[in-house]
């Protein structure tokens, strides 16, 4: 007896949405219902269906399904005798992960962490800061502490599996074994909430917005992540809560890109300025310091000014900020200027010539090709 896929028993494709699933599932249960359809394998395709939604309509089992297959899901094939009835989805993920040694329930458990992604300013990488972040996250009910219960009840311990959170099965064909699976009672809780707490509708949790304060460090790198222990979900049965991890996604910045703990930026000079040098106006990130360009300086050139990079994380001293400068060629010039240019030409026509005899000789020798 080979399983139909369950995408094909709904007739979705793959990638279909939660939505699309969904209707699927409700045309053809419609379509299938036993009261409805008097067909004689209409029973068995209702079946079908409404265990391939089972499935498919749980992100979690629908995830498992969508790696394993029916492995996951207790396929009828599986083992030559087992079939879904008796075999849920939990059971097999519980042999195959070790859940038949599931702890017990009521043993404390730290809660689940908590991952956030900050994007800073450059600036506020390079001296840091401290910001205040909106997490939603789950937090202990204020109205039952936790236990689900409407106020002035409690929950029973559940008969099913006496609190221990997980039931005995025993097999007997094709051969004979007894496992341990998550009791269905109680959900693997081992209590039974007879009436349900209005405030979180018996969960003992609720989801709330919650402002915490993270300081960023002076120097932090793209990419980091501060952690900020406690601050992640709460604990179950009074276990410690989880962290929350902030990832620092830096922008990107107009004028300085980051290397290492050096900045570097690059400023546009003119032809007069390299040639007879100058005193030129460079940013920082806070505020500009002059920087003296000499005389005959190339365009590409880099100057460093030492201290004006980014601090070294842990306090030790800071980068540098490197300055490369480039000399722009002038455009649209006036017709004045246009007549300089000539005569500066003239007048060093010879001494470019001069100056580049190397480069000359070596371009001779090239096309000669000696
Ligand atoms: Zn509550
Ligand atoms: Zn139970």
């Amino acid at each position: 007896m080979s399983k139909r896929d369950y995408y094909e028993v709904l007739g979705v494709k793959r990638n279909a949405s939660e939505e699309e699933i969904r209707k699927a599932y409700r045309r053809l249960a419609r379509k299938y219902h036993p009261d409805v359809n008097k067909e004689p394998d209409a029973e068995s395709k209702f079946k079908e269906v409404k265990e391939a939604y089972e499935i498919l309509g749980d992100k979690q089992k629908k995830a498992q399904y969508d790696q394993f297959g029916h492995a996951a899901a207790g396929a009828g094939d599986f083992g030559g005798g087992f079939n879904s009835q008796d075999f849920g989805f939990g059971d097999i993920f519980d042999m195959f992960f070790g859940g038949g040694r599931r702890s017990n329930p009521n043993a404390p458990r730290q809660g689940a962490d908590l991952e956030y992604r900050l994007y800073i300013e450059l600036k506020d990488a390079v001296f840091g800061k401290k910001v205040d972040i909106v997490i939603p996250r789950l937090e202990t009910c204020d109205v039952c502490h936790g236990s689900g219960a409407k106020p002035g009840t409690h929950p029973d311990t559940c008969s099913t599996c006496k609190g221990t959170g997980q039931e005995e099965v025993v097999q007997n064909r094709p051969i004979s074994i007894v496992y341990t699976r998550v009791c269905r009672d109680c959900n693997g809780t081992g209590k039974i909430v007879r009436e349900k707490c209005n405030a979180c509708t018996g969960k003992g949790r609720v989801n709330k917005k919650r402002i915490v304060s993270v300081k960023v460090p002076a120097g932090i790198y793209d990419g980091a992540q501060i952690p900020v222990p406690g601050e992640g979900e709460p604990g179950i049965n009074g276990g410690p809560p989880g962290n929350l991890y902030v990832k620092v996604q830096v922008k990107k910045n107009e004028i300085f890109n980051r290397d290492g703990d050096d900045l570097v930026c690059e400023i546009p000079i003119s032809y007069a300025q390299a040639a007879l040098g100058d005193e030129v106006v460079v940013p920082t990130l806070n505020g500009r310091i002059k920087m003296k360009v000499p005389a005959g300086t190339q365009t590409g050139r880099e100057f460093r000014i030492h201290g004006k990079g980014v601090p070294r994380l842990g306090g030790y001293g800071e980068g540098d900020l490197r300055v490369k400068v480039k000399v722009v060629t002038p455009t649209n010039l006036t017709e004045e200027q246009k007549q300089l240019l000539r005569e500066f030409n003239r007048l060093t026509g010879e001494y470019v010539h001069e100056q580049n005899s190397t480069f000359f000789d070596k371009m001779k020798r090239a096309f000669r090709g000696d």
